[in-house]
């Protein structure tokens, strides 16, 4: 551990203290906190926040005076009447000063980037771009999520490798930095604590699907890793958390208004989310499909998106002059095994044992599937008529496998890390009726006739010709003066 790491800066208030002393927002006249019932009542008839309302809640939620019946009444109240451009910004600072804040050598400022995502399926582009971009010159000191609704978290994905530890404390991730380019933690309470109480409330509440909830749960994250630049995959379609593509454009727009207004470079990309990214679904499973990845071959798709989000990165910190000549960048560390090799670093790093971390890379595809966790048995189901595949819907497919066990219930709950699905078929493929299109890895009995049903009405055919399936991604929402 470098010496030169300091937690908590100076401009920021001290771990824990909420008070919004010194920081600039919504001006408050009252002297007088006000009652959390007051302020959720104030919140649910419409009304707006100021900065110490929200500072008031969010000290409540950190050091336990508010009960779980009053954040869930808070964030619904949120959910439903949403929260201008200012509330949303408060939130997001009170969120990330809740814990520490992380602190860098001078030299690196500008090397510091990160990606999120919004929630997908199949979504395993943060555990390829992150050794990627370290490959590629960058430091990336990635706080991510745990699966949200039905959509998949890069932290169980990570724990499906044995030994794998996502609980570093911040004094930890300056040496993890140093040692591979890049690291993947969870927040903690240490790290943005009232984001982790606030995430887990949400998914039993209803209200993952608010536009102020998301941009500061995120920002707040990605606040207190002080970066240079940041780039959010917002999806949209059948699986993502906002179906419509205008409701997702204002997400982006949000995200990045936000982000400039905290002094933080954010462009967001919006991308497809109907169907799985790549050809696997499940925590292992994807692993394996994101070492494929940075073996240079895989899904089109996945390695589409990664050098898509990695090159607009490489280019809005100024490590690029194009975005294309940063995509470029990003494929050549996946061809030249640059980013494999600081995979392996970072998963050594971060308590895989060493030797399994270099079997992990090294190996076959085959050699990998016995190195990580499997389910116990596998199902195939079968075309029920000849098409060609027009889709292959995500959310049928993510309910399911959460169902047999690749997400959870409760907070907390223990995962099947084996359990998923491959796609033996791709979007745009012509298919005989009887060809096997998809292969299910369970635990338990076999699927239920609901189940089968389900994954079988989630493959969608057409009389159309074979075509080639278009990119993922849509539009790039740059932040202001790009
Ligand atoms: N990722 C997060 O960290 N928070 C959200 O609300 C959604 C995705």
């Amino acid at each position: 551990m470098a010496a030169s790491m300091r937690v908590g800066t100076g401009a920021p208030p001290a771990p824990g203290d909420l008070s919004g002393e010194g920081s600039q927002g919504l001006p408050d006249p009252s002297p007088e906190p006000k009652q959390l019932p007051e302020l959720i009542r104030m919140k649910r008839d419409g009304g707006r926040l100021s900065e110490a309302d929200i500072r008031g809640f969010v000290a409540a939620v950190v050091n336990g005076s508010a009960q779980g019946v009053q954040i869930g009444a808070m964030l619904m109240a949120i959910r439903l009447q949403g929260m201008d451009l200012e509330e949303t910004s408060v939130l997001t600072q009170a969120l990330a000063q809740s814990g520490q804040q992380l602190e860098w050598p001078e030299a690196w400022h500008q090397q510091l980037v990160d990606k999120h995502s919004t929630g997908g399926v199949g979504d395993k582009v943060s555990l390829v771009l992150a050794p990627a971009l370290a490959a590629c010159g960058c430091k990336v000191p990635m706080i991510s999520g745990r699966g949200l609704g039905h959509t998949g978290g890069t932290l169980d994905k990570l724990e499906s490798v044995p030994g794998f530890n996502v609980t570093q404390r911040p004094e930890q991730m300056q040496a993890l930095l140093e040692q591979a380019g890049c690291c993947i933690v969870g927040q903690s309470e240490q790290l943005v604590p009232a984001d982790g109480i606030l995430y887990a409330a949400r998914d039993v509440t209803a209200t993952v699907d608010s536009l102020p909830l998301i941009t500061a749960s995120i920002l707040s994250k990605k606040l207190v890793e002080g970066l240079s630049a940041l780039v959010v995959d917002v999806k949209f379609g059948g699986a993502a958390v906002f179906p419509n593509q205008e409701q997702a454009r204002e997400l982006a727009r949000t995200l990045v208004g936000v982000g400039a207004s905290l002094g933080l470079r954010v462009a967001a990309a919006l991308t497809a989310m109907d169907k799985p990214l790549g050809r696997c679904v499940g925590n292992a499973l994807e692993v394996e499909e994101a070492l494929l990845c940075m073996d240079g071959a895989g899904p089109p798709d996945l390695r589409d998106l990664v050098t898509t989000l990695g090159g607009a990165l490489l280019w809005l910190s100024g490590h690029a002059g194009t975005q294309a000549e940063g995509a470029a960048r990003v494929a050549a560390a996946l061809d030249d095994g640059s980013a494999l090799g600081r995979f392996e670093r970072m998963l050594a790093a971060q308590g895989v044992d060493p030797g399994l971390a270099r079997a992990l890379c090294s190996g076959s595809p085959a050699e990998r599937r016995q190195l990580l966790p499997r389910a116990q048995q596998q199902e195939e189901l079968l075309a029920p008529a000849d098409g060609t595949v027009e889709l292959v819907r995500a959310l049928p497919l993510a309910l399911v496998l959460h169902e047999l066990g690749a997400g959870r219930n409760r907070a907390g709950e223990p995962l099947r890390l084996g359990v998923g699905a491959e796609l033996l078929v791709d979007v745009g493929q012509r298919l005989r009726r009887g060809t096997p299109w998809l292969r299910v890895h369970r635990d338990g009995p076999a699927l239920s006739g609901p189940q089968r049903r389900a994954l079988q009405e989630a493959l969608v055919l057409s009389d159309r010709a074979p075509f080639a399936p278009p990119s993922p991604f849509a539009e790039l929402v740059l932040p202001p003066q790009q």
